[in-house]
């Protein structure tokens, strides 16, 4: 396999981006997606640069450069530019007060009011009770579903990027990517996995407090209305911090909470974009990741009746064609969505590689038995995967709070008393940093046929290195192997020193009931 400068995890946009801005420093890059084409938000999405409202610094300094990227990709790759501009359509006169305010700011210096009838001249469909409008011009709108093959098409051809689709990462090592076709080879990794980042980097995640939100959106078939840019409302200027963040904002806040509190608890924002097939998309309702749709329970079918504020597509929607769908995306708490992760290794070591690598290999919404699982790092990362986790540990106190998915056991394992599952079987028992040898028949023969035993603990030569360092707690030679010998398939054992997370003799094996 060859080796690369970068190896890039995700065909988003955030891992395509990556891969281009690589190519631009003359690097030799690769890119691994698990799907055969990128079907995630990077697909899912409005595909708008959104300058208006953009806070004012970083943010619109970002949008500003993502904008610049854009039209240089869009023309070099032909990837068409269906809309420019945005209309942000007040129907509150307090809405209007805000435009005025921000068409004053910097930001706002290169956007136009327009009055209520010009509103309409310009923008045939807008509803009789839209009072002016901002007109921003330097918005773009590609249709995404298109876009993101195209560009990856590109990069392949053009920029000379290894394209490995439908191929997983697993997890990432000192000198590259592996991956569920073997390993690459890299100087440097860019993990992009979208929604999937907290699976990958667990305690990354957490510090950088990710969490998963899903976006509930609406596709309507309008044929008679022609949206001249992405159209927004009054709501949205409670959204992005740009307009929300100014003094007349109090006053739209305070009429919008008393006439619609059902739809700014949902967290409806309105944007309406028009589709190259001449179909509308209306978003968006910002959920929590088990949130139910809200549709039948918000006035108006939730997102429909604030987009007929602003398209007046009462008539024109054909009802049949509408059906509300959720995408996820990773929010930070702090609100701003987070792209690739700048991984550290510290970060990564937790969970154990050795679980990361040879969990895909376990029966998909499977149980599992975490042995020792002290704070629950794997089990948690386990139950994040759709998994069911049985942890038990001689002290159940040390795990705070366990996720919905996990039941917390507490057994001393070692003081003769009987094994605490019975007979019970289990898809995987997963072993870290433990080791009490009389139970490791035991652990073999509560498998599943079929189920995985993912061990990894300290092996001889770990004195040298500090605690553990009492042979009862280390590995002999090829001890795991001899544990498995004639019951599981082996299909992978390491016996090696490792640095991350620190330096410590280890022994690792996974192996499969057959
Ligand atoms: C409904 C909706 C509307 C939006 N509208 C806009 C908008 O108009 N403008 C805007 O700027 N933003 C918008 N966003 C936000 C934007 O779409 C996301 O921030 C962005 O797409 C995130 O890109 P990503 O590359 O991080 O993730 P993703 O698009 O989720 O891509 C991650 C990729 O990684 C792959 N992957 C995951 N795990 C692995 C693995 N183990 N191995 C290999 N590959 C893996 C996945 O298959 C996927 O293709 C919207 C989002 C949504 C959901």
């Amino acid at each position: 396999m060859a080796s690369f400068d970068l190896v890039v995890a995700g065909a988003g946009i955030v891992g395509l981006a990556h891969a281009l801005a690589a190519t631009r420093r003359g690097l030799k890059v690769a890119i691994v997606e698990r799907d055969l084409r990128a079907r995630r938000s990077s697909v899912q999405n409005f595909g708008f640069v959104t300058l208006a409202g953009q806070a004012e610094g970083v943010t619109r300094s970002r949008v500003l450069r993502s904008r610049d990227v854009w039209l240089e990709v869009t023309a070099a790759a032909g990837i068409p530019v269906l809309q420019r501009g945005a209309l942000i359509a007040a129907r509150r006169p307090e809405a209007l007060a805000v435009l005025e305010e921000y068409s004053q700011t910097p930001s706002g210096s290169g956007c136009k009011l327009l009055t209520a009838a010009a509103t309409r001249a310009q923008f045939s469909s807008a509803s009789k009770g839209i009072v002016g409008a901002l007109h921003s011009v330097d918005e773009l709108r590609v249709e995404a579903r298109d876009a993101l093959p195209t560009m990856l098409r590109w990069l392949e051809e053009a920029k000379g990027v290894a394209v490995h689709r439908n191929r997983a990462a697993l997890a990432i090592e000192a000198n590259g990517l592996a991956t569920d076709a073997g390993f690459i080879e890299a100087d440097a990794v860019v993990l992009a996995p979208g929604s999937d980042a907290a699976a990958f980097a667990p305690v990354l995640a957490s510090r950088q407090k990710l969490h998963d939100c899903r976006l509930q959106m609406l596709r309507l078939r309008a044929p008679s209305v022609k949206l001249p840019a992405v159209v927004m409302a009054d709501l949205s200027l409670l959204r992005y911090e740009g307009f929300a963040t100014l003094a007349s904002a109090a006053a739209l806040r305070e009429r919008v909470h008393a006439e619609q509190p059902k739809h700014v608890a949902a967290g409806v924002h309105v944007i309406v974009a028009q589709s190259a097939d001449g179909s509308l998309v209306v978003g968006d309702m910002l959920r929590g990741r088990n949130d139910r749709p809200l549709d039948g329970r918000l006035p108006g079918g939730g997102l429909e009746a604030p987009s007929r504020c602003v398209a007046r597509p009462a008539r024109a929607l054909d009802r049949h064609h509408q059906r509300p769908w959720h995408e996820h995306r990773v929010r930070h708490r702090r609100g701003d969505d987070r792209g690739a992760l700048p991984l550290s290794h510290d970060a990564i070591a937790a969970p154990s590689e050795w679980v990361v690598r040879w969990a895909p290999l376990i029966r998909p919404g499977g149980v599992v038995l975490d042995v020792a699982c002290g704070s629950g790092r794997h089990a948690r990362w386990l139950a994040s995967l759709g998994f069911e986790v049985e942890a038990v540990d001689r002290d159940p106190g040390l795990f705070v709070d366990p996720p919905e998915g996990v039941t917390v056991r507490g057994a001393d394992l070692e003081d003769g008393s009987p094994w605490p599952y019975g007979e019970r079987r289990f898809d995987a028992v997963v072993v870290t940093n433990y080791l009490h040898r009389p139970l490791l028949p035991v652990l073999v023969g509560a498998l599943e046929p079929g189920g995985m035993l993912v061990y990894e603990t300290f092996a001889q030569g770990n004195e040298r290195f500090g605690k553990p360092s009492n042979p009862a707690f280390l590995l002999a030679p090829g001890e795991l192997l001899d544990a498995v010998r004639g019951r599981l398939r082996v299909l992978g054992y390491e016996d090696l020193t490792v640095v991350e997370p620190r330096p410590a003799a280890v022994q690792r094996v996974a192996a499969r009931r057959d």
